[in-house]
């Protein structure tokens, strides 16, 4: 049964063993964040800085995330948007971890860890995805990112 955006990606969850396959290519530090909900330290990730237009996709399936249109400067050492690509294609959970209430956010497909959604960006949504750089894959403008979907469907 297959499962789709509206912009068009299939969201069929992957299976643990198709998931795992993916997660042999991850170095140690992304396998941390990606699979048990870590955190790079802050004002070290890749993405930070990057300021090319394309899009943000899943490190670890492919799933477009976020546009670098949607990108801003937080201030918080962590890349920040704004908006989501698509709001199916992001998951959200309540998180009680570190004495907090949080949202965390997954992607959806791959139910890979993001980082945390706040209510304090700037307009017009007001929202503040604060993202792992180790989480994402930078594709520039022109360049699809390759899809890592479930087989079984
Ligand atoms: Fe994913």
């Amino acid at each position: 049964m297959s499962k789709k955006s509206s912009s068009g990606y299939d969201l069929a969850p992957l299976t643990a063993s198709e998931r795992n396959a993916l997660a042999h290519s991850l170095t140690r530090e992304e396998r941390n964040v990606i699979l048990n909900q870590g955190t790079e330290p802050p004002f070290c990730g890749t993405l930070l800085h990057n300021k090319e237009p394309g899009v943000y996709a899943c490190r670890l399936c492919g799933l477009p995330l976020f546009l670098a249109d949607n990108k801003f400067e937080s201030g918080t050492g962590w890349p920040s948007f704004y908006e989501g690509f698509d709001t199916a294609h992001i998951a959200e959970i309540v998180d009680k971890s570190h004495g907090m209430i949080r949202t965390e956010i997954r992607c959806a497909r791959c139910d890979g860890h993001l980082g945390h959604v706040f209510p304090d960006g700037p307009p017009p949504t007001h929202k503040r995805y604060c993202l792992n750089s180790v989480s994402l894959k930078f594709y520039p403008r022109g360049e699809e990112p390759t899809q890592h979907t479930s087989k079984s469907k």
